[in-house]
């Protein structure tokens, strides 16, 4: 038996280019023909637990860092550096809660919906289970300096694993303006140099591929392959949380599609091992702001096709947007993306999943976010778009009400509070005028503050109805 990351290696999407590469490499698009590529792994040669349920003495041993992290404590399906290479800041200790609120918002039996709330990462968002394993890679191969380009979450986890691991300096690149200000203000407390370009996250995503090529310098957006790998645990997590039972739907939200692409990675690759009997329907959420996922699957009806997409259909779209001056614009700034860097990889993994994609305004993420809210789960917008879509699912009669579904919410409440605030304070009078350009006119959630006079009786009267 080898271990260590001797099985793995790098590998293109495309089946019939067929580039491989060493696991050493640091490439982030295949040298051949240009498209994304995978850590792949010689599964034969690698000692595997028999069955998922062996992974629970690991989640036992909490006192050694690697089990601790709920990334690495299922290094053995991505054992893709040696144990002391790994860099870990705690990752992945994230809990799956069933939400009775979420449950009745979007129509499901209570008990039968299921929230991955993976705010709880030591940078508030799931990037940082992608975060954990580039940082690995990049020791291996001795990066110095790593960027990003961001719409704020992956820039706080990069600062954060920069400045806590003390061997990297980073760099993030964000839209001028674009970014919320609690995940500004992280990359600036950590240390990272901050550069904000006068365009959007489309237009970072550019210049950081140009500069970090220019410059050596190692990037961690999720074209890395290696960030997708400490992402595919999550679905390791939430298999945990159900005592590795498969559950009828996966739902997550849409920005550049890594994430989407990592579940349906994990998923292929369980398959492929025999150690799911079944693979759970996956269904991506994108905001009706920033649809491209939406248009190309459902409108223009591409697909992975076995390795061979309708790469033209896709690139009319991009050219129809450019033309038009299509521009992404929703509250959920995570997912405000043009151009989702993932395209590809979710189209695979919207096949292997038996997936489906779909829309949700605005108004139905923040009214999904305050139903999710009475549950004592806060989460950011472009988490609460995945219980806004499983509810226009269930009334579509694409999911029942009877299926065991998991929402992933994918960052903290505490990230971007400044405007939706505004969803409560409004009250009767409907959300404050801040939220009127995203399309929200109305608050059926609002649990707004009561201020009375300094006096006795005023107090308990506010407080009658409690
Ligand atoms: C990054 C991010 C997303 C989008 O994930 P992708 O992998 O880019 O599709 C969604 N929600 C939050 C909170 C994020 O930070
Ligand atoms: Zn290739």
């Amino acid at each position: 038996m080898k271990r260590n990351g001797e099985t793995a290696f790098q590998r293109c999407i495309i089946p019939s280019c067929g580039w491989t590469g060493g696991i050493r490499e640091v490439v982030n698009k295949c040298p051949r023909c240009g498209e994304l590529v995978d850590v792949a792994y010689e599964w034969e040669k690698m000692p595997l637990p028999a069955r998922l349920a062996d992974f629970d003495a690991r989640a036992a041993d909490f006192r050694n860092p690697l089990n601790f992290s709920g990334v690495w404590r299922f290094k053995p399906l991505l054992d893709f550096a040696p144990d002391a290479d790994v860099v870990t800041i705690g990752e992945g200790r994230t809990l799956l809660r069933p939400s009775v609120s979420a449950a009745e918002f979007a129509g499901m039996r209570p008990g039968n919906l299921f929230l991955q709330y993976e705010g709880l990462n030591p940078s508030g968002s799931f990037k940082d289970n992608g975060m954990t394993a580039a940082f690995t890679h990049a020791r291996m191969v001795g990066a110095r300096i790593a960027a990003c380009a961001s719409t704020g979450n992956t820039s706080s986890s990069l600062a954060a694993y920069a400045a806590a691991s003390g061997m990297m300096k980073a760099v993030v690149f964000v839209g001028a303006g674009r970014i919320a200000g609690g995940k500004l203000y992280q990359g600036l407390e950590y240390g990272a140099r901050t550069v904000q370009i006068r365009g959007r996250f489309d237009t970072a995503m550019r210049r950081v591929m140009e500069v970090t090529a220019l410059k050596g310098i190692y990037l961690v957006n999720s074209v890395n392959p290696f960030r997708l790998e400490g992402q595919k645990t999550i679905m390791y997590r939430v298999l945990e949380g159900l005592n590795w039972d498969v559950p009828d739907w996966i739902v997550c939200p849409g920005g550049n599609l890594g994430n989407c692409s990592s579940f349906g990675k994990a998923f292929m690759e369980l398959r492929d091992l025999g150690m799911v009997g079944r693979v759970p329907r996956l269904a991506v959420v994108n905001a009706e702001g920033a649809r491209t996922l939406d248009i190309v699957y459902n409108e223009r009806k591409v697909r992975w096709n076995g390795g061979r997409p309708d790469a033209e259909g896709i690139a009319a779209y991009f050219k129809k947007m450019d033309a038009e001056g299509i521009e992404a614009h929703t509250i959920a700034s995570a997912i405000e993306i043009n151009r989702p860097v993932n395209l590809k990889k979710a189209l695979r993994a919207l096949e292997a999943m038996n997936g489906t994609v779909l829309s949700v305004s605005d108004q139905e993420i923040l009214d999904a976010k305050a139903a999710i809210g009475r549950s004592g789960i806060g989460c950011e917008p472009a988490s609460a778009a995945s219980v806004a879509g499983l509810r226009r699912l269930v009334e579509r009669g694409v999911v029942s009400g009877s299926d065991r579904v998991v929402c992933i919410l994918t960052g903290h409440l505490l990230k971007s509070p400044a405007g939706c605030i505004q969803y409560h304070l409004g009250g009767k009078g409907g959300p404050g005028k801040e939220l009127a350009e995203y399309g929200i006119a109305r608050n059926p959630l609002a649990n707004p503050t009561v201020e009375v006079d300094d006096d006795l009786d005023a107090i308990l009267k506010a407080m009658d109805d409690v």
